[in-house]
């Protein structure tokens, strides 16, 4: 729900009153987030701001861990932070723990063609 809720901020923060049509974010697999519950609550915190209607398009970043002991890197399936190669618990986190919103589509400035 909180996360929804910056998603909702930050789209509105750049979209400077113009209506929102596709968000798009980059999320860390690292972060365990649920895209289709992300989305649920993006659609209710959404309402009656200008990105009522909007649509969320997800990626998700592929976790990559570095072992700073033995220096090996690797794809966790699920965040252990233990070094699957020696077994060291001092790893650091490449990638993963992404949660940003990369941009954004708004409506167009309809320009004004009547005739004076
Ligand atoms: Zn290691």
């Amino acid at each position: 729900m909180a996360l929804g809720s910056a998603v909702v901020n930050t789209a509105t923060k750049h979209a400077a009153g113009r209506q929102v049509k596709v968000v798009t974010m980059s999320i860390g697999k690292l972060r365990q987030v649920v895209p289709d519950s992300l989305s649920f609550y993006f659609d209710i915190i959404a309402k009656d701001t200008v990105c009522d209607g909007a649509r969320l398009d997800i990626n998700i970043v592929p976790a990559l861990l570095r072992c700073d002991n033995c220096k090996k890197e690797w794809e966790p399936d699920f965040p252990t932070f233990r070094c699957p190669f020696c077994a060291d618990s001092k790893v650091t986190v490449l990638s993963g723990e992404e949660f940003m919103v990369e941009s954004l589509e708004v409506e167009e400035d309809e320009p004004c063609t009547a005739p004076q």
